[in-house]
């Protein structure tokens, strides 16, 4: 490319200067935090492959079923009416990742996003198993014609990918609902042979070639880090006080000013998003810390203390004896927010009964004047059923007398997780309204409990004529 769209250099890790893709084989390197995020990694997998399985009260542990405007969450069931309660735990996890970020920097990005967990202790691993460490994956891009051992490792990557696609989707469908997806004919469900064939190919797409673009280049959580961050939160950096000048170990002479950083580029051939953090801080970096234990035994090598790279915050770094301060005004607030918010949450939580009344009126005019000056009101009561026994409810309106008061069914039976609406028929004598208008109370309680404090009273506004109507 010349003339005005010449690229001032390398843009971005994964592109070439002529606007090729520069694939990242990186080395990989053992160490203390290879091994911290391989426990914590394989650990997230188990437990991202068994929540939709586990069942808690009759339900999977996770379940987010947005066919049934439902979801299940550890035990509980909360429903579109709920969407406060959602909205506060959004709330809750979004500030804790702030908090979290201002803290320990992209830490969730290193160790716990899926995107980081499945690619680096999945993907590249089987890779490596399949073609070799990264010169050898590198020699294989290079190579032309058939690639035998690539193609195993695409089928394989595929095959995983639609395990994966129906793991992500378990918590979306139910497990049975998806098992009849997979084992029945395509033709028999074609939404759902579609929904699996979609989510296996974005999958495959991801972790077989899209790869760490997805954080250097789609992620937003990563386009944040300006703001979530400050010089006192801690991230994976070079210390460039120690280690400039950075000078080869074969053209270094007796005190000649050099530093630490020998230049070997360890830290850059492990990095998987290609980056060199001798650079400073970069958008790029995940924090996977791949270069602090690559660094290390480098350093480890060559007879100097380890933590050349290390997990340090920019005002440590940059500065001599500069220090990090822990307190500061964001790393105290997000915390008194967040609790605020899970106080309230829970608070409401506990508050929350297993079953929802909603009165509605009924269908058609808002009353009907009878004979003998006697005026009837239709009320719809939809009764939710949250629990995963079915219930019984009994009905009452207070202060009104039963004969007064039609129920087709009372008491009403509402099946596990399902809801009933019921007519209400209603009928006073015109004298009881005042200016067209009477106010009930509905009060509907589990059958058996209408004494305990199960019993959930509405009031309802009665219509009638007006005065002087005719
Ligand atoms: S691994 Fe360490 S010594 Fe080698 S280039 Fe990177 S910072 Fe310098
Ligand atoms: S710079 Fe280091 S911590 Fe950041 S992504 Fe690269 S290897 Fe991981």
């Amino acid at each position: 490319v010349s003339g005005q769209l010449a690229a001032p250099g390398k843009v971005l890790a994964t592109l070439n200067e002529d606007g090729s893709r520069n694939w990242i084989r990186p080395r990989l390197a053992a160490g203390r935090f290879l091994n911290l995020r391989r426990g914590i990694g394989y650990g997230l997998i188990v437990l991202f492959v068994a929540l939709p399985f586990v069942r808690i009260g009759g339900h999977p542990a996770i379940h987010l079923s947005i066919m049934e405007r439902r979801f299940h969450l550890f035990g509980g069931s909360f429903l579109p009416t709920d969407s406060v309660l959602l909205m506060l735990l959004l709330l809750v996890i979004f500030l804790s990742i702030f908090w979290l970020t201002a803290l320990v920097g992209r830490v969730w990005c290193g160790y716990g996003c899926p995107q980081t967990v499945y690619m680096e202790l999945l993907f590249r691993p089987l890779e490596r198993l399949f073609e070799g460490p990264a010169p050898a994956q590198r020699a294989l891009d290079n190579q032309t014609g058939f690639k035998p051992r690539r193609v195993a490792k695409n089928v394989v990557f595929f095959v995983i990918a639609f395990g994966l696609a129906n793991v992500f989707l378990a918590y979306f469908v139910s497990t049975n609902q998806l098992g009849v997806w997979i084992t029945e004919p395509p033709w028999r469900h074609p939404v759902g042979f579609s929904v699996v064939a979609i989510t296996t190919g974005l999958i495959f797409f991801d972790f077989a070639y899209f790869r760490e673009q997805m954080c250097t280049v789609v992620c937003p959580y990563a386009r944040l880090q300006s703001v979530l961050l400050d010089r006192n939160s801690l991230v994976v950096g070079y210390d460039p006080l120690r280690g400039e000048t950075r000078k080869k170990l074969k053209s270094r002479k007796e005190a000649d000013g050099s530093g630490d950083c020998i230049d070997c580029k360890a830290c850059v051939n492990v990095c998987p998003t290609g980056i060199d953090i001798r650079d400073g801080l970069q958008l790029e970096c995940i924090s996977c810390a791949q270069c602090v234990d690559a660094c290390d035994t480098i350093m480890t090598r060559v007879g100097r203390p380890k933590g050349l790279i290390r997990y340090a915050s920019q005002e440590a770094l940059t500065q001599i004896g500069g220090k990090t301060r822990l307190l500061r005004p964001r790393v105290v607030l997000y915390p008194m927010i967040i609790a605020t918010l899970a106080v309230t949450l829970i608070v409401l939580l506990q508050r929350m009964q297993d079953f929802d009344v909603t009165v509605l009126r009924g269908l058609g005019g808002p009353f009907v004047a009878l004979d003998a000056g006697q005026i009837q009101n239709h009320l719809r009561v939809k009764i939710q059923n949250r629990s995963t026994q079915e219930q019984r409810f009994a009905i009452r309106v207070a202060g009104v007398d039963p004969a007064q008061v039609v129920i087709p069914q009372n008491p009403l039976h509402v099946p596990a997780d399902q809801s009933v609406t019921m007519p209400v028929f209603v009928t006073l004598p015109q004298g009881d309204f005042s200016d067209g208008r009477k106010t009930i109370n509905l009060e509907v309680a589990p059958k058996g409990e209408s004494d305990s404090d199960k019993t959930r009273a509405l009031t309802y506004e009665l219509l009638g004529p007006k005065a002087g109507s005719p």
